[in-house]
């Protein structure tokens, strides 16, 4: 599919491609439309990112000129998650991110700096932006949806560790750091749910779920490697 031809008003550029990620986009400029966010002059750059560690992630680099914003935004979305858990992603996630984008140019034109990322004004933006108090989805600091992110960490080089809960629940990818592999000989890593110490695992093949991750996750690799990378 040629991405270069799918634009979504206020976003300035994007790589969504997939269904799911096209879908999302739509989402991220709906909610950018209700909001009349300045896109002529803030310039929105969406992208699907394979190895983000948090479900969203963004960052504004806008100065004022004349009192009103101009720059870039950058806003990332973790798009295995897409696949894992859609209606959260949705629902959740793209407003609480661009709650954080609108909260972030509020800052910059009022003058002030932000003490806490997920602050009452933040939950204003996220409640306005979900259309009002909604009890079922209450604005936190971390949303939580079935994502499983246990593919993402081994593709950063994590070590696979198992313990005795059984099934897919006794994996854990830890961060292959020096301190862990210690702990992990000395057996200082307890699982906090079956209390046994954690060991690498020794299995020929991993848990059909996350292994179908990783090779969802290799598929995207290659096919975005071919796309030339958004610009700056
Ligand atoms: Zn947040
Ligand atoms: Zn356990």
């Amino acid at each position: 599919m040629n991405t270069e031809n799918l634009k979504f008003p206020l976003i300035y550029q994007h790589n969504a491609e997939f269904a799911r990620e096209i879908h999302a986009a739509k989402e991220v400029s709906r909610l950018l439309q209700k909001v009349d966010f300045p896109g002529d002059d803030v310039w929105i750059d969406l992208r699907f990112d394979y190895a983000l560690s948090d479900h969203s992630t963004s960052s504004l680099d806008v100065m004022l000129i004349r009192g009103q914003p101009h720059g870039i935004v950058k806003l990332n979305l973790q798009g295995l998650y897409l696949m894992q858990d859609f209606e959260v992603m949705i629902q959740q996630v793209i407003p609480h991110e661009i709650a954080h984008i609108l909260h972030g140019v509020k800052a910059k034109v009022g003058g002030y700096e932000i003490q806490k990322p997920h602050d009452e004004e933040w939950a204003e933006l996220f409640i306005n932006l979900i259309g009002g108090v909604n009890h079922d989805i209450e604005p936190s600091a971390k949303v939580r949806g079935e994502f499983d992110d246990r593919a993402i960490r081994l593709s950063k080089s994590g070590i696979l560790v198992e313990c005795e809960c059984g099934d897919d629940e006794s994996l854990e990818v830890l961060a292959d750091t020096p301190g862990n592999s210690a702990k992990l000989r000395n057996e200082e890593l307890e699982c906090t749910s079956c209390k046994f110490p954690y060991v690498r695992f020794t299995g020929d093949t991993l848990p059909k779920r996350i292994a179908a991750d990783q090779q969802f996750l290799e598929k995207i690799k290659c096919i975005k490697l071919q796309h030339s990378p958004l610009q700056r």
